[in-house]
């Protein structure tokens, strides 16, 4: 499983990039993208996703 950015309410601030402990957030296009393949869900390195903490606009979501 993983987590996915909604473009629609993300406001590209970056702050999930830099806390994302497997380097799976990177900017794409012009906008922030979650790489599935390296998502952990932060599994094994924090109670909870990271991403989805740091987040002020409630756009990170786990992947459908
Ligand atoms: S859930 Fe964790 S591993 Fe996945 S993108 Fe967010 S911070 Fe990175
Ligand atoms: S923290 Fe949220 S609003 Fe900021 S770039 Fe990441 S997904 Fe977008």
């Amino acid at each position: 499983m993983a987590m996915s950015i909604n473009a629609d309410d993300c406001t590209t601030c970056g702050a999930c990039e830099c806390e994302c402990p497997s380097k799976a957030i990177r900017m794409k296009g012009g906008v922030y993208v979650i790489d599935p393949q390296k998502c952990t869900e932060c599994e094994g390195v924090a109670a909870a996703p990271q991403c989805d903490d740091v987040c002020p606009s409630g756009a990170i979501a786990k992947a459908a």
